[in-house]
């Protein structure tokens, strides 16, 4: 009998350097597939122009290699893969599963964030239109049990409606991205922050509208400011320092309650990483939204 490998996934936008906040998700998705023995596959969610910052995905992966989370294969960048997410829609709408919306941000600030399915009925066509996702007319309830946080339930109708898979400018939605390349990628184990866990009952039901398969969620604490705000480039969280990656490492180690011996300190990048793989225990991480970040972090 064969046995599944294990995959995981680090899956940065690349809208700046990594932060401190970043580097524990990186590092926990890898150490969890790692101390398994499964592959840990890189991608860079660069759909959103916009948002993006010129040079920071390769700033990202020099990162990510002098604190020794090394990927496997290539790095798969999605605005390489938007003809796969334009299939996706083609197929959805044909099955009846999405359909075009005209709604403009006017009236959409007036719903609270919960589509109310005006447009659902009016079969527009292609346009000044965004795509969205046609829930179920019954209240759609999805579960999943999360590997930190325990049993995680929502309704997504209620939560948010028929939720976008592609925008009006064209571009498309991170939810539908996300769950193509989870696939498409062979992801089975998805560790990431907790920002993220109310997305994933939305994920899951895509992938059941694809028929693919489930990925097993894992959803880590966030790192936060002394405000209590998570960090993030837009609250000016400081770059991971160049020459303190030991120092780095083993602070992110100490976050995720995996009790790093103080002799590790002054060991090497290569030596803090494989105590890391040969020690977690992601049983160890505390069910938790959110911890503040380390001094000077
Ligand atoms: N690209 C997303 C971010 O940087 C993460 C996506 C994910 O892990 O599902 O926040």
């Amino acid at each position: 009998m064969s046995t599944v490998k294990a995959v995981g996934r680090f899956a940065p936008s690349p809208t700046g350097p990594l932060h401190f906040g970043s580097l524990i998700s990186a590092l926990a998705s890898f150490l969890d597939i790692r101390s398994v023995g499964g592959h840990w596959m890189l991608r860079i969610e660069d759909i959103d122009p916009p948002r993006e910052v010129l040079g920071a995905s390769d700033v990202i992966l020099r990162q990510l290699c002098a604190h020794g989370l090394h990927w496997d294969g290539p790095v798969l960048y999605q605005s390489n893969r938007l003809a796969a997410y334009a299939a996706a829609i083609e197929h959805l709408k044909s099955k009846d599963l999405a359909y075009y919306c005209s709604c403009n941000r006017k009236r959409l600030s007036t719903l609270n964030g919960i589509y109310d399915g005006l447009c659902r009925s009016l079969e527009l066509i292609s346009g000044e239109t965004s795509v969205r996702i046609r829930l179920p007319s019954q209240p759609t309830l999805i579960g999943f049990y999360d590997h930190i946080l325990g049993d995680y339930d929502q309704n997504i109708t209620n939560y948010v409606g028929d939720f976008i898979i592609q925008r009006k400018d064209q571009l498309f939605s991170y939810q539908l991205a996300v769950v193509l390349d989870d696939h498409y990628q062979g992801i089975t184990n998805v560790m990431r922050g907790s920002d993220l866990v109310d997305s994933t009952p939305r994920q899951i039901y895509l992938q059941r509208c694809l028929g693919y398969s489930q990925p097993q969620y894992a959803h880590i604490p966030i790192a936060t400011n002394a405000l209590g705000q998570k960090l993030s480039k837009q609250n000016c969280a400081a770059s991971l320092k160049q020459g303190e990656e030991s120092l780095t490492l083993w602070s992110a180690l100490d976050w995720l309650q995996q009790s790093p011996p103080e002799s590790l300190h002054n060991s090497s990048v290569n030596e803090i990483i494989e105590w890391a793989i040969a020690h977690w225990n992601s049983k160890k991480i505390k069910p938790s939204l959110s911890i503040s970040a380390p001094h000077g972090f």
